[in-house]
C-alpha cells in the first residue's frame, strides 16, 4: 500500500537513534507520511555492515528485517526494543492485505529462502499461484500466504544464479502479471535499492548525497522536492549518489522530472 526506499551514505556512527539510525529515521518518517492511505501492517529492512566483520572471507553485510501486523506504533515499539544498526540502504512498507490475512508473517518485507534479499510490494501478482506451485515443487519453503513472497524467492534465485540486483529485477518482472510496485535490497548490493513498476506508481526523490523511492512523493517530501516519475514497465536503481532508470528490456529511459510544489 505505502512504499519508501532510501539510499544514503555509508554510516559512521551506529546506532544513532532510538530505533536505528538515519536510514531507519528516513523510512519511518516516510511511512508516517503514507499512513493516510490506510494499512493493516508495517515493516522495514536494512542491509547493514556486520559488526566487527574482518576483511576477507565471509559476508561483510547482513539483512535485517522487522515487521508487525497492526499500527506503525507496534513496529516502532519493536524497533525501540531491538534497534537496527544504521545502514546505507533501507526499505519500508505499509500493507493493505489482499492475499493472506494481516499477520506478522504476512507483513512485508518478504525475504528469499537464503535470507539475503528482501522485497516490498504494492498491488497484486495475478499469476502468483502458478509461480508458487513451481517454486514449492522445487522445494522452496514459503513462510507467508502472500502473493508477494514468490517475488522474493524468484529475485533471490536470480541473484544467486549470478545476475546483479537490477538485472534480476528486470528478468523477474518480465514474468509477473498484474499490478506491482516493488522495491528490493540484497546483501550483495549494500547501499543500493532497486525499484520497479507496472500498473502501479513509483517515484524517485533526488536528494543531496542521498536518493529516495516512493509509491508517492509523500514518502520523501520531508527530504526533497525534486522528483522523477517512472513510466510503465521501468526499473530504477538508486545509490547515495546515482539514479539509473531503464525499461524492463534494459534500454535506458529518461523519466519525467518534476518539482513537488505542494505542502505536506
Ligand atoms: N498483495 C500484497 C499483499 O497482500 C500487497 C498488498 C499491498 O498493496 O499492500 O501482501
Amino acid at each position: 500500500c505505502g512504499i519508501v526506499g532510501y539510499a544514503g551514505p555509508r554510516p559512521t556512527v551506529r546506532p544513532s537513534g532510538p530505533t536505528g539510525g538515519e536510514a531507519l529515521a528516513v523510512v519511518l518518517e516516510g511511512l508516517r507520511r503514507l499512513e493516510y492511505r490506510g494499512y493493516d501492517s508495517a515493516g522495514v529492512a536494512v542491509v547493514t555492515e556486520v559488526e566487527g566483520a574482518a576483511t576477507g572471507g565471509g559476508d561483510q553485510h547482513e539483512l535485517r528485517v522487522t515487521k508487525r501486523a497492526g499500527r506503525l506504533a507496534r513496529l516502532v515499539e519493536a524497533l525501540e526494543a531491538e534497534p537496527l544498526p544504521d545502514a546505507a540502504a533501507a526499505i519500508g512498507h505499509t500493507r493493505w492485505a489482499t492475499h493472506g490475512g494481516p499477520t506478522d508473517a504476512n507483513a512485508h518485507p518478504h525475504t528469499s529462502a537464503d535470507g539475503r534479499l528482501a522485497v516490498i510490494h504494492n498491488g497484486i501478482i495475478e499469476n502468483y499461484a502458478v509461480l508458487k506451485a513451481e517454486l514449492v515443487e522445487q522445494g522452496v519453503p514459503f513462510t507467508s500466504q502472500t502473493d508477494t513472497e514468490v517475488v522474493a524467492h524468484l529475485l533471490g534465485r536470480a541473484v544467486a544464479a549470478g545476475a546483479d540486483l537490477t538485472t534480476a529485477m528486470r528478468q523477474v518482472c518480465a514474468d509477473l502479471e498484474g499490478a506491482f510496485t516493488l522495491l528490493a535490497v540484497h546483501v550483495d548490493a549494500p547501499g543500493t535499492v532497486v525499484g520497479a513498476r507496472r500498473n502501479s506508481p513509483l517515484v524517485v526523490g533526488l536528494g543531496e548525497g542521498a536518493n529516495y523511492l516512493g509509491s508517492d512523493v509523500a514518502a520523501f517530501i520531508g527530504r526533497t522536492r525534486s522528483a522523477l516519475e517512472l513510466g510503465q514497465d521501468q526499473v530504477a536503481t538508486i545509490t547515495a549518489t546515482s539514479v539509473e532508470v531503464t525499461g524492463f528490456d534494459g534500454a535506458p529511459v529518461t523519466p519525467r522530472a518534476f518539482t513537488v510544489d505542494w505542502d505536506a
